[in-house]
């Protein structure tokens, strides 16, 4: 399992992983994270929105 690969699809055969698309409330760039404890990757801010 690799994802450095920008271009491989995050389409996943789970229920239990799922890509969340966000978007930050502080500097306003959309980015997909798995998992609960998402910060934004460009600023590290917590202030997110869920797509
Ligand atoms: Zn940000």
């Amino acid at each position: 399992m690799c994802f450095a690969d920008a271009s491989v699809s995050v389409e996943i055969d789970s229920d239990e992983i799922v890509a969340i698309e966000y978007k930050c409330g502080d500097c306003n760039s959309k980015f997909r994270a798995l998992g609960k404890k998402v910060s934004c990757p460009s600023c590290q801010s917590k202030n997110l929105i869920k797509m």
